[in-house]
């Protein structure tokens, strides 16, 4: 990145060893009108994202370009896959979390807490023993172009688990705003959630025996630009968060390494690529991809 416009921001020399000196953000494609959830598909060489007011999954490749991969999308959100590699969607309008199988069709996983209709589950992250953690705060039922206006059915903005396996849901934490991305550490001790409400930070959780048993859960970093929404960790336990102005990364103790300027506000980003070492990022109307010297801490779970 040469241009003044685009030039990384590197604020700790460490920020050298995880992304190319002469790295160039592109923009892979543009035309939709807010992208989020961005998820690396390793067998097809694809990513799938969300373009939730235009209420439609995209599935962009190197060889095929961006189309349109489910609409109408029920205003999905954040994906993710399982460790069967099936899809794991948060959707909006049906406040449900759900799971495409092999054959395409879509199976509800889970849309009510106690009887009560789940706000708008935002993003969601899978353990390596299957369970499913996802965030729901309101941004779905506080406008149309989200997802559909109306009253919340629960007493606040949970972090939740879901067993697929057992079908329980168990709130694990309830003192957020606003949760939105979250993401393990690579062993899986620390579990990271963002409040993009006024608090503007990622907290960091340990992790207990029990499937929802979370620990702390104090700030670990505070966004200065913007909200962080969505986010991911690399192999070496850096974290890489969206922020209004770019990527910020942050060393596992919460420095902040440097920044990837990004033309657009960034909603969310994923690792993938060949070789799990290039960053996607969605940002507002379009999707952009940076190579980085790092792969994420999910791609030894695909890698064949
Ligand atoms: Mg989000």
């Amino acid at each position: 990145m040469t241009s003044s416009d685009g030039a990384l921001r590197v604020l700790d020399e460490r920020f050298r060893d995880l992304v190319p000196a002469n790295a160039e953000l592109e923009r892979l494609w543009t035309g939709g009108e807010w992208v989020e959830g961005p998820v690396w598909m390793p067998h097809e060489n694809a990513l799938i994202f969300s373009d939730i007011p235009n209420d439609r999954m995209m599935r962009w490749s190197d060889a095929e370009g961006a189309r349109v991969f489910r609409h109408p999308a029920d205003k999905s959100n954040g994906n993710t896959l399982d460790l069967q590699g099936r899809i794991i969607t948060c959707e909006h309008l049906t406040n449900r979390v759900t799971r495409t199988e092999p054959d395409g069709s879509v199976t509800t996983l889970v849309e009510r807490y106690r009887g009560c209709r789940l706000n708008s589950p935002n993003d969601v992250v899978v353990h390596s023993s299957g369970v499913i953690w996802f965030t729901d705060p309101p941004y779905g039922i506080l406008s149309e172009r989200e997802g559909r206006v109306r009253e919340s059915e629960l007493e606040g903005n949970y972090l939740f688990s879901f067993d697929p396996g057992t079908g329980l849901l168990e709130v694990a934490a309830t003192d957020f705003e606003r949760p939105n991305g979250l993401a393990f550490s690579p062993d899986e001790s620390t579990l990271y959630v963002a409040d993009s409400g006024s608090r503007r930070h990622i907290r960091s959780f340990r992790m207990t025996k029990s499937s929802a048993g979370l620990t702390g859960g104090e700030e670990f970093v505070r966004i200065d630009q913007g909200v962080p929404d969505g986010f991911r960790v690399d192999v070496g336990g850096n974290l890489w968060s969206s922020a209004a102005d770019g990527i910020h990364v942050f060393d596992p103790e919460g420095a902040l390494l440097g920044k990837i300027p990004v033309p657009e506000k960034v909603s969310n980003c994923e690792f993938g690529g060949p070789e799990g070492r290039d960053l996607f990022i969605t940002a507002s109307t379009s999707l952009y991809r940076v190579p980085l010297e790092v792969e994420g801490a999910l791609w030894s779970r695909f890698a064949t």
